[in-house]
């Protein structure tokens, strides 16, 4: 079978993400050594082509396009939960700040939030969300002190 692009997805009107979930990672791969956190409402992982070390995303489990479309209990819990993630990035990471960007991109768009942190040799402002990606690099200790943190026992 043809490879799917997740640009092929969108074309043909579904969520690429959705799609991934639903076919055993066969678009992004499996993701459980970048998991932070995860419960039956969405999951917390480490970004395999980060825009900084510590760049993590929050995404809901369920298809919402966007943070106009979830309902208020899950906005509720999962920004008082992206809230703590980021104190703990900044910690772990020792960032100086640590930004939250989240976007409504069009119906295919999955419902997400990126955390991206901001180190003490970058400038401030809004590059910090589209500076340039790069290799991701496992640090086991971090991620085990943020599970901990997080109180995710996987
Ligand atoms: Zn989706």
């Amino acid at each position: 079978m043809e490879k799917l692009t997740p640009k092929d997805l969108i074309d043909k009107g579904i969520c690429p993400t959705c799609y991934d979930k639903e076919h055993e990672n066969v678009l992004y791969g499996d993701n459980s050594s970048k998991m932070l956190f995860q419960n039956d409402l969405f999951e917390c992982f480490l970004v395999g082509n980060p825009r900084a070390e510590g760049h993590t995303i929050i995404i809901s489990k369920k298809h919402y396009k966007d943070m106009m479309e979830i309902p208020d209990d899950l906005c509720e819990e999962i920004f008082i939960f992206a809230k703590k993630v980021m104190n703990i990035l900044k910690d772990v990471y020792h960032s100086e700040s640590v930004y939250l960007c989240t976007m409504c991109d069009g119906p295919m768009n999955h419902f997400h939030i990126q955390l991206i942190p901001r180190y003490d040799y970058e400038k401030r402002g809004s590059k910090n969300f589209v500076k340039e990606r790069k290799e991701y690099i496992e640090n086991k200790e971090k991620i085990e002190k943020i599970r901990t943190l997080l109180g995710y026992n996987k």
